[in-house]
């Protein structure tokens, strides 16, 4: 598929799916790629049709999905998420986001607006759901119960402590009163899977006794909640896109801020996010891992260390080909017990990796400059699956 504009033809009309179109059978099994809208729109060749889609997200987030839609004449499934949650925090007497701007007079013109613009279904403006404002979630389901349409996704961008013990109990209940289809965002600095050790398990909790609940805008968690009953999942395309931080707050760098930024790898043997930058020093004095992907081609992994973006686009297109190879999989094994069996013993071997890679590359005696499991894999890897 070509992705150069034609300067002389018109792009032609956009079919657009009216409000009586349900989102739960549109985006049923799908791993969804979120794309910021920064970039030129253009279709992903690695994304499986019948399993993908595009979530368009950021800054004229709506200009960029008509776009695609339009001048790349992308036909699949598209979600557009104006991101309202980065500027704005859900009160009781307002969860979602409302604009001054005139095209956003109601909720629904919002939703109405998405869909004018190529959405398959349309997102709820929620705002940012802050840790325990209870009154602000029980908000966002009384208006969202208003909502008289049948394509309507409700965004559930809440704080990560929302699935801490003390919390999870009241999440679950509201959630399943909420009658449309919910998508959850997880909102906290860095991993938020990693803030405290329950958290893999009470968000499998919440999906396993929520129907039509999805998780987007974040990284293989979106595999977790799938094999687990997800109606479907979002991985963000960079490490930006994988969670959210709360409005006002900036985003914190790992060590060091400033400076140029380098691709994050997606390792296929051991199912992690990478620095390119540490890639290359793990793998200065030793033979790199390689890749099999179309994109790779055999090529070693410590070859994004580069701040361009050709370098970058490889790195996002070997990242997206991994994960959808693992998706295209998941949908190799039946729904329930041999789907969430065949995902924990994916991640148990993956865990079992990271000693033998880390011997193989002389790190074997310092731990921490190694390669290191992160602890949302671990705990794939050994949760007690349930029928
Ligand atoms: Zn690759």
């Amino acid at each position: 598929m070509s992705n150069t504009p034609s300067p002389r033809r018109r792009p032609p009309a956009l079919k657009t799916l009216d409000h009586t179109v349900a989102a739960a059978p549109l985006l049923q099994g799908r791993v969804l790629l979120h794309e910021n809208a920064l970039n030129i729109p253009r279709s992903r060749h690695a994304l499986d049709d019948d399993l993908s889609g595009v979530v368009m997200t950021g800054a004229k987030a709506d200009e960029r999905a008509f776009q695609l839609r339009t001048t790349a004449g992308y036909n699949g499934t598209l979600l557009i998420d104006s991101a309202p949650y980065t500027t704005y925090t859900a009160t009781a007497d307002q969860p979602f986001m409302v604009p001054p701007d005139e095209l956003f007079a109601s909720v629904d013109d919002s939703l109405a607006f998405q869909k004018a613009r190529g959405a398959s279904a349309a997102l709820t403006p929620t705002g940012y759901i802050s840790p325990a404002n209870s009154r602000a979630l029980k908000a966002v389901m009384r208006e969202a119960n208003r909502i008289e349409r049948a394509d309507t996704l409700v965004s559930l961008p809440i704080d990560v402590t929302w699935l801490n013990r003390e919390n999870i109990g009241q999440l679950i209940a509201v959630c399943a009163k909420i009658r449309h289809p919910k998508a959850i965002m997880l909102f906290r600095q860095f991993d938020p899977l990693e803030q405290t050790k329950d958290i893999p398990a009470n968000l499998r909790r919440l999906f396993a006794e929520v129907e039509h609940m999805s998780l987007l805008r974040t990284d293989l968690a979106a595999l977790d909640v799938m094999a687990h009953g997800a109606l479907c999942a979002g991985i963000g395309v960079q490490s930006s896109l994988r969670h959210a931080i709360p409005p006002g707050e900036k985003p914190q760098r790992g060590k060091r801020g400033g400076g140029p930024t380098y691709p994050n790898v997606l390792m296929p043997q051991l199912m992690c996010f990478k620095g390119a930058e540490s890639l290359a020093s793990l793998y200065a004095n030793a033979d790199p891992a390689t890749c099999d992907c179309e994109e790779c081609d055999g090529r070693g992994l410590d070859r994004f260390f580069l701040p361009d973006g050709e370098t970058r686009q490889e790195a996002d297109n070997h990242t997206v080909l991994t994960w959808s190879d693992w998706v295209s999989e998941m949908a190799g094994h039946p729904a329930g017990i041999q789907r969430k069996t065949w995902w924990r013993d994916k991640c148990a071997a993956a865990v079992d990796r990271y000693a033998l890679e880390n011997q193989r590359i002389g790190q074997g005696a310092s731990p921490r400059s190694a390669f290191q499991a992160p602890p949302p894999l671990k705990a794939w890897a050994t949760l007690p699956i349930t029928p």
